[in-house]
């Protein structure tokens, strides 16, 4: 008999950082019944989400929407601006902003990655995956370039095998600084619909995103976000590429359609997620976010454990990582808090693995959703033997406690209230 026959009472808690857990009312939006993507309705839905898609972008610029991963959509930002051999500079924040670089290699483009310097008391072979990008190092990096060989910076924002947000407008402004043309690529698979991001106002060219995180849809989907640049940049590159190719999407999107078939109850459930985040409004979405991620550090300090961003500039919103004491093993410990309390948590991937969990603050997810997760958590601690300086549950119980969330959402909340 599979396995899969059997289920645990109760919610399952999907703690990673993505995918993150979909909302009933997205799920039933999804269950709709499957429309013939050529036909009149489904124009009408095509239209509605590609509008309303940039508000979480917050850019004029046209959204690519791609039925693929988020490994996809950085393809599509590659192929559609570069040509083969062209330099490409990016940033060592963690595991995703290497794939990258490993994708980059691959496409045969010559990619250089900058990595931090200096060592690091818990994690000596890894001291930049605690950190953010280092915006004075790409402006150093570009001034350097006086052949202006250099054609796209690529960056992550929300580094999600890490929980280091970088600070794209500070990236921006070292490119401006260094006087140098070249592109501004940015992955924001995990920090869109979570963390502040402003992809007109960064000057950003391309927008990496996926569905499975902040917009709180299954996995599926990712996009490309433009900018007039970016456009003009795909009429010259010289990549060859015909699924990703932005030209004959963007031309059959002015109607609301693609040239391929795309996944339309994934769209149901896009349109769903928009107007979610545009009812509470991106500022109430990251302050939310913000509260949690803050809450469950709270607990973190008071096991006395080491977050693994070491900024706190840095800190995300989204995840929070945690460096499990030497001769711990972290993947045992996420076995047995999973066995045992249905609780799923993140992985420490590639330099990190076996040393660090992670949780996830994303979502679905409310206070008690957070609580419940510290609670397994802290529970999976103890029985495995790690010494804890306090009790993170009483810790994240007082945060919130003492931190009230946001008005708009009590005033929800209170029955009868206007
Ligand atoms: N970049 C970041 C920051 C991610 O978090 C992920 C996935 O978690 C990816 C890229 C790859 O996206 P996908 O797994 O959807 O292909």
């Amino acid at each position: 008999m599979l396995q899969l026959d059997f289920h645990p009472t109760g919610r399952h808690f999907l703690q990673i950082p993505g995918p993150s857990p979909v909302p009933d009312r997205i799920l039933r939006a999804i269950s709709l019944p499957t429309i013939d993507h050529r036909g009149p309705e489904f124009g009408a839905l095509g239209r509605d989400v590609l509008d309303k898609i940039k508000y979480v972008f917050q850019t004029r610029s046209p959204v690519i929407i791609y039925p693929a991963s988020g490994t996809g959509a950085w393809e599509a930002a590659l192929t559609n601006t570069l040509s083969p051999g062209d330099d490409v500079l990016m940033f060592e924040t963690g595991h995703f902003a290497a794939l990258w670089k490993a994708m980059a290699d691959r496409l045969g483009l010559n990619a250089e990655i900058l990595s931090r310097e200096g060592t690091d008391e818990h994690l000596p072979h890894a001291p930049g995956w605690r950190h953010g990008v280092q915006a004075d190092a790409i402006e150093r990096r570009l001034r350097q370039d006086t052949a202006r060989k250099i054609k796209a910076v690529c960056v992550a924002h929300n580094e999600t095998s890490t929980g280091a947000t970088s600070d794209i407008a500070a990236v921006r402004r070292a490119i401006d600084a260094a006087g140098h043309p070249a592109l501004l690529l940015v992955d924001s698979i995990s920090g869109l619909g979570s963390i502040d991001y402003r992809h007109d106002e960064w000057g950003v060219d391309v927008t990496i995103s996926g569905s499975q995180k902040g917009l709180m849809l299954p996995p599926g989907m990712s996009f490309n976000a433009l900018s007039p640049r970016a456009i003009e940049a795909s009429k010259t590159a010289g990549f060859p590429r015909s699924f990703w190719a932005w030209g004959e999407i963007l031309a059959m999107n002015a109607d609301g359609y693609w040239p391929y078939t795309p996944n339309t109850n994934l769209l149901y459930g896009l349109s769903e997620s928009l107007d979610m985040l545009r009812a509470e409004g991106l500022p109430n979405v990251f302050a939310r976010h913000d509260r949690w991620a803050a809450a469950v550090r709270s607990a973190v300090v008071a096991w006395g454990l080491p977050i693994l961003c070491a900024d706190e500039q840095c800190y995300s919103s989204v995840l929070t990582g945690v460096i499990v004491p030497a001769g711990v093993d972290a993947d045992a410990l996420r076995r047995l808090i999973h066995e045992r309390f249905d609780l799923s948590l993140g992985t420490g991937l590639g330099k990190v693995k076996g040393r660090v969990f992670r949780m996830g603050h994303l979502g679905d997810s409310n206070d008690l959703t957070l609580v419940a997760m510290v609670a397994g958590v802290e529970m999976g601690l103890r029985q495995t033997g790690v010494p804890l300086a306090g009790s993170g549950v009483e810790a994240i119980m007082a945060y919130l406690g003492s931190h009230a969330a946001p008005a708009y959402r009590q005033a929800a909340a209170t029955p009868g209230a206007a």
